[in-house]
């Protein structure tokens, strides 16, 4: 296997699919743990290659077989309503220990609901710190988050309310030109919302004290990289992760993904469910969590697509390097046009030439011609929103005859602009 450290999987490996084969309804049956002790990488590989893959829809269509015995039996339908809400996170009281639900949602928007412990949190929250000190020194007081913390109770600014409401992002530009922040935690569609307010309104800022902008679990191309290195004056350091296991693989200083070897097992799978080992060549990205055991994640398909880089790093670590793939941005038979580029534009003229606020458009793309543009935070105004959305989507996008569907759901979980609905699994 391409650069795997097969003594270092094989023990992480038999510790979680020996918990899942006893305390996961759904794997008891198909993990015969006596196959798992004592055995070789190769004879431990052979059982788990027969594990079926997973995505979020079969673990939300079958919940309770999917999380640990003692969290089957709490009403977790009824939790939503139980516990304190903040919109992405929210707590969990048992008798023995507190749990934090996280939610995420695909393109259809219907949240799903991901738990942890805090012991497994703060797990992964200190091999996320350790990846990012290998990029460039970081520390928690000099990060500042964009995403993640929805509501900013510790800024004086509210960060990201409505992030085409000029005025209040001004106040947030403002607020940060002048701050201590090295890092900033964020994603494509804000970095784009504040160059576009930026420029429009030529402001001037330097970000004097900006050293990274870590791009989290949105697709980055090499072309928008450059882009915001240039305008921002700093590193751009990818963290691809999702948040049902959080980091998946981080950039190194040569700004090359490294799968996050240390916390999952990591494989490609070709149409036939096939593995993939060799480089260059494009699979879906199949994960097993190492270290989740409340909610475990065994080979859970994310919907995303990648392949192995060839050749090792001269940054000198010898995981193995994936290069995403980023069709999720392209417009689907357009030829290669990135969506996200064309979309903003579409999205941005509709706040300055109607003056309208809303909190952020979604568009994705469910046809040949057909997108479906989701609207948060404005219903007053529908109509004026979608005429002017339908007007400069036919102005700016090549493409003929395209028919744009418009929905109202705040619940949508958005990081990019534009995405093309890629069916998970
Ligand atoms: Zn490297």
């Amino acid at each position: 296997m391409h650069y795997l450290n097969e003594m270092l999987h094989n023990r992480k490996l038999q510790n979680i699919l020996q918990y899942v084969s006893k305390n996961i309804p759904y794997y008891d049956n198909i993990i015969n743990s006596d196959c798992i002790n004592n055995s070789t990488f190769d004879e431990l590989y052979n059982v788990f290659l027969e594990i079926p893959i997973t995505n979020k829809t079969i673990i939300r269509n079958d919940y309770k077989r999917f999380t640990n015995y003692k969290l089957s039996n709490l009403k977790i339908d009824n939790s939503f309503e139980s516990i304190d809400y903040n919109g992405q996170e929210s707590v969990i009281k048992l008798a023995d220990k507190m749990l934090i639900a996280e939610y995420t949602s695909g393109s259809d928007g219907i949240p799903f609901m991901v738990i942890k412990s805090f012991e497994e949190r703060i797990k992964l929250g200190m091999n996320l710190w350790k990846l990012r000190n290998t990029f460039h020194p970081a520390s928690s007081e000099k990060m500042l988050y964009f995403i993640h913390k929805p509501k900013f109770i510790n800024y004086p600014v509210t960060f990201f309310r409505n992030e085409n409401n000029t005025t209040s992002v001004c106040d947030e530009i403002d607020f940060i030109d002048g701050s201590q922040y090295t890092w900033w935690h964020t994603c494509t569609r804000l970095l784009d919302a504040y160059m576009n307010i930026i420029s429009k309104n030529e402001i001037e800022c330097t970000f004097e004290n900006l050293r990274v902008i870590e791009n989290n679990a949105a697709f980055l191309s090499d072309k928008n990289r450059k882009k915001y290195e240039m305008f921002y004056g700093c590193k751009v350091a990818n963290n691809y992760g999702c948040r049902e296991i959080w980091n998946i693989a981080f950039d190194c200083r040569e700004q090359y993904l490294h799968i996050n070897e240390e916390v999952l097992f990591f494989e490609l799978i070709d149409d036939n469910d096939s593995v993939i080992t060799e480089p260059n060549k494009y699979g879906k990205i199949v994960l097993t969590s190492y270290y989740l055991k409340e909610m475990p994640f065994i080979r859970y398909a994310i919907g995303d697509s990648a392949c192995y880089l060839d050749g090792t790093c001269k940054c000198g670590r010898n995981t193995r390097r994936i290069k995403l793939q980023g069709e999720r941005n392209i417009i689907i038979g357009s030829n290669g046009l990135n969506g996200d580029e064309y979309f903003t534009n579409v999205v941005y003229g509709v706040t300055f030439s109607e003056g309208i606020n809303f909190d952020s458009i979604l568009v994705t793309q469910i046809g040949h011609k057909k997108f479906l543009v989701n609207i948060k935070g404005n219903h007053n105004n529908k109509s004026i929103i979608e005429q002017s959305f339908t007007q400069l989507a036919d102005e700016y996008i090549p493409i003929s005859d395209c028919e744009y569907l418009f929905t109202y759901n705040n619940e949508f979980e958005q990081k990019s602009i534009f995405q093309a609905r890629i069916e998970s699994a």
